[in-house]
């Protein structure tokens, strides 16, 4: 029996080409196309917008993302064992879907998609950080993305989300909320992935604020938090030795304290260090 969009059911498509889960490239698939149509959902309106996935695999969140109407969808794989069946979803979506051979860290989204554009992926798990903190972190502001909905392994998601004080508080949490609004929009079990990983997963959508909370550097904070964070349950006196030699006068006239740890301080306090190490 054919799905809704037309097309044989995922696990048909998936016998049919021969594909195998490659654990290399981080390969647990979504096959129920309903759960596929709701994180689509999450994403808001997907009709006035140009849509970047990320891993789209043998294409179950692609069908979700252009069955809930996404006016195009720009799909980026690096197994190209996936890509004829993703040359069949666009065949039966003419003119709506472009795939894209490659890898999702070599590609610029602007030379394919028109504003507005949003991100919707189920990441690969060994690539997922290191594009988040890139979408959160360019120079300029607002950036190419107007939102990000992106599964991750649970704990990364709440430590997306989280507030200080928090032992998930860190360098995401501050890079994430310093110019986004970010909340755990679904919590997905291991039975939905084919195959069935360890781990729990969790949809976050991170809408992109017109402006940052506070001002500061993205060059800088991005630095500050890092290494506050690296040795989190260690004063920031000590944490962030070397970076300037007046730290500790540094921290004062940020308006924190020099025995304060990384975990405790607030997105708004690292964004007063980062400015105050930035005038100097
Ligand atoms: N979106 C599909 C789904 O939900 O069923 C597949 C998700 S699977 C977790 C991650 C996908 O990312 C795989 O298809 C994998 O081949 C692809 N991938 C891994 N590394 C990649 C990279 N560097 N660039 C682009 N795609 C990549």
């Amino acid at each position: 029996m054919m799905a809704a969009d037309g097309l044989p059911p995922l696990r048909e498509v998936i016998a049919q080409h021969g594909l195998r889960a490659k654990k290399a490239l981080g390969q647990n698939f979504l096959l129920d196309l309903n759960l596929t149509a709701k994180i689509a959902r999450q994403a808001g309106d997907l009709g006035r917008a140009d849509v970047l996935e990320i891993g789209p695999g043998p294409g179950g969140l692609t069908r979700g993302l252009l069955a809930e109407g996404a006016r195009r969808v720009l799909a980026v794989e690096k197994d190209a064992g996936c890509l004829p069946v993703l040359e069949e979803i666009s065949a039966a979506f003419p003119g709506r879907l472009e795939v894209v051979h490659g890898d999702a860290l070599d590609i610029d989204p602007l030379a394919h998609l028109n504003a507005p554009i949003r991100v919707v992926a189920n990441l690969p798990y060994n690539i997922g950080t290191e594009l988040l903190v890139r979408w959160l972190t360019p120079p300029d502001w607002p950036p190419f993305w107007q939102s990000l909905t992106l599964m991750f392994q649970k704990e990364v998601a709440q430590r997306i989300v989280a507030q200080p004080g928090s032992r998930a508080y860190g360098r995401l949490s501050v890079l994430a909320q310093w110019r986004s609004a970010p909340r755990i929009a679904m919590e997905i079990p291991p039975d939905a992935f084919t195959p069935r990983p360890k781990v729990h997963s969790a949809v976050v959508q991170i809408d992109a604020l017109p402006e940052p909370r506070f001002p500061a550097d993205p060059g800088m904070l991005s630095a500050v938090v890092a290494k506050a964070f690296n040795q989190r349950r260690k004063m920031l006196r000590s944490a962030l030795k070397g970076l300037t030699p007046d730290i500790e006068e540094r921290i004062v006239a940020a308006g924190l304290r020099p025995t304060d740890r990384a975990e405790k301080v607030s997105v708004e306090g690292f964004c007063a260090l980062a400015r105050e190490l930035s005038a100097k």
